[in-house]
């Protein structure tokens, strides 16, 4: 191990430095792995681009921001002590909670010290001859390391759709994913938002009725599921505690990383009313318990299910809109319901749409022509607007991972790599980039799970293998092409019979012209992904391949040998 004395903080003053490992980024992911690397002895750098630890929450701070999975679930659960000291105000928390809650964490773990932030990583590149990555950051310092592991996130690189005009704009815009700190004032303004997905619907409902006038510009309407938000009373999360073993087992042991019991495992049997029934009792409890009214991965992979589902909800949103032509223009018909991911309505998002000083432009029926400097030009009209504001995604799962410009042996650039979509096995490393691991990478569970579930199986998984290499004297290791073309095709085939295909989704890369559409997500759930990670490592690593110190520049590495 190398010497850990080193204060990071002033690293950006020093010479190249050695660290056993690299992370990059300081949100859930960068802090467990951080906090696992350094118990068990090895010196660790986490290079962080905001100024705080945070990850999604420093950067989401838009109006209305919040999390779809229930607060008690969406916190680490590695350690009782975290969640004995913690206590969550609401069913769902809050950015500025579940930031505040990182924050709490890093300092009760003493994590800031090997933390460096305001660094942006600029590129990474393997040198053979060491078998160590050499990460440079854009104030050009340096340093090498022996494993290079990313924590940046599967939706962390925001997508902007590049309209005609878009910089003449000469009121204010945002993004959503990089919300100014100090907010936005709304009132006497005519406010424009593009985009109707889960940041989009809690924007609308949180800035209806702020804004002179709220203009929503809708391309593909959304299924928002109740929430059903409240306050956490102390009774109940008593309870929680109480309960807080079996909670993380049943979450750990699910399709989703959440702890509900579904109320029948398929639909088999039921009459049209007894489906319906259920349904509306899951409605009212709200949120991802909806999903979970059936075994999950049936409502995603039986037609017949979704489509009476899909009707249960495109009803309640008929009910619950005045217009009938703004009901229409709200009701999602393109795509079945979970085939994209899933908003949750915090704050009566249709009900917003009655409201005078909100209107809803269907920019699919007549698209956006071009941005200009007082507003937006639809085939159709023209909206003066005085704030514009995108909430239009992101380029999710590879955006951030390729943004850090990796080059591997030989020259080989993962984009490169990558050219026709993303190529991992179980979405933990990439053949042909040694000591690169990548927590939450495509193809492993990730976003189509409660997102601490996912980082901590993976953060744990890398912290073993590292200990394991260590205990054997392995310094590199690499995902075998065999195991990883088998993966990608068994994360595909599984893909293709659920009802994933039947959504132009960020999932598949399709809400970003010209990326390469494929399911990047690994869709059989994190209950198998997780005993098939186990098996993989009780097998001495089986599919991967792992090299000695000896094993000098150019030599092939080999199977794992005892
Ligand atoms: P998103 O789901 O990709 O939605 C982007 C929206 O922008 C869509 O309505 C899209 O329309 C629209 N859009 C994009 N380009 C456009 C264009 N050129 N013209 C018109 N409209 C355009 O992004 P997001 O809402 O930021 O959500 C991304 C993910 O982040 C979520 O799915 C979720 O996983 C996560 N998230 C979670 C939470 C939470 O836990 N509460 C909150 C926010 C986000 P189309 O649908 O037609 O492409």
């Amino acid at each position: 191990m190398s010497d850990a004395s080193m204060d990071v903080n002033t690293a950006g003053e020093s010479a190249d430095t050695d660290v056993d490992a690299v992370v990059i980024g300081a949100g859930f992911s960068g802090l467990y792995m951080l906090h696992k690397l350094r118990k068990q002895g090895l010196d660790v750098r986490v290079y962080e681009k905001g100024d705080e630890v945070g990850g999604t929450w420093y950067w989401n701070r838009y109006p209305g921001a919040r999390c779809d999975s229930e607060s008690h679930i969406y916190c680490y659960s590695f350690d009782g002590d975290l969640h004995e000291e913690w206590e969550w105000s609401e069913r769902y928390p809050e950015q500025p909670e579940i930031l505040e809650y990182l924050q709490w964490v890093a300092d009760r773990l003493d994590l800031r010290r090997n933390i460096a932030f305001e660094r942006e990583v600029t590129s990474a590149t393997y040198d053979e001859s060491s078998d160590t990555w050499s990460v440079e950051m854009a104030d050009g310092e340096r340093v090498s390391t022996r494993y290079f592991i990313t924590a940046v996130g599967c939706l962390s690189k925001p997508f902007r759709p590049d309209f005609d005009g878009r910089d003449e704009f000469e009121g204010d815009w945002h993004h959503t994913a990089r919300w100014p700190e100090d907010g936005v004032d709304f009132s006497d303004k005519h406010v424009g938002v593009i985009g109707t997905g889960s940041t989009g619907i809690q924007f609308i409902s949180a800035v209806g009725g702020r804004a002179d006038h709220l203009t929503v510009f809708q391309r593909t309407p959304n299924y928002a599921v109740p929430a059903r938000n409240r306050p956490l009373e102390d009774d109940r999360y008593e309870e929680i505690r109480a309960n807080y073993d079996d909670i993380w087992e049943r979450a750990r042991d699910s399709r989703l990383g959440m702890p509900f019991e579904h109320e029948h495992e398929t639909a088999y049997g039921l009459s049209e009313d007894d489906i319906r029934e259920v349904l509306e009792e899951r409605w009212q409890q709200g949120g991802f318990r909806f999903l979970h009214t059936f075994e999950p991965g049936s409502i995603l992979s039986n037609a017949e299910l979704n489509e009476t589902v899909s009707e249960f909800i495109r009803e309640k949103i008929r009910e619950k809109v005045d217009d009938p032509e703004t009901a229409e223009t709200l009701v999602p018909t393109d795509h079945p319901y979970g085939a994209k991911r899933p908003p949750m309505d915090y704050n009566d998002y249709y009900g917003t749409f009655n409201r005078d000083d909100v209107s809803l432009v269907d920019v699919d029926a007549a698209p956006i022509e071009r941005v200009t400097a007082g507003g937006i030009r639809t085939t159709d009209d023209h909206y003066d607007l005085d704030v514009l504001v995108y909430a239009t995604g992101f380029d999710a799962m590879t955006g951030a991972l390729l943004a850090l410009d990796v080059e591997g042996p030989n020259g080989r650039t993962l984009e490169q790599k990558w050219n026709a979509g993303p190529r991992t096995y179980l979405g933990l490393m990439t053949h042909g980039f040694p000591n690169l691991f990548t927590i939450t990478g495509p193809q492993s569970p990730s976003v189509l799970t409660n997102m601490p579930m996912a980082i901590e199986q993976h953060v744990e998984w890398i912290a073993d293998c590292i200990g394991y290499m260590d205990d054997h004297g392995y310094d590199r290791i690499e995902a075998s092409e065999a195991s990883e073309n088998q993966w990608v095709q068994n994360t595909n085939m599984l893909a293709e019979n659920m009802l994933f295909s039947e959504a132009k989704s960020w999932y598949r890369g399709a809400n970003v012209p010209g990326k390469t559409q494929v399911f990047t997500p690994f869709p059989g759930g994190l209950d198998n992904y997780r005993e098939i990670c186990a098996r993989v490592a009780r097998d001495d690593y089986d599919g991967f391949e792992l090299g000695r110190p000896s094993s000098s520049a150019g030599d092939a590495v080999s199977e794992a040998d005892d």
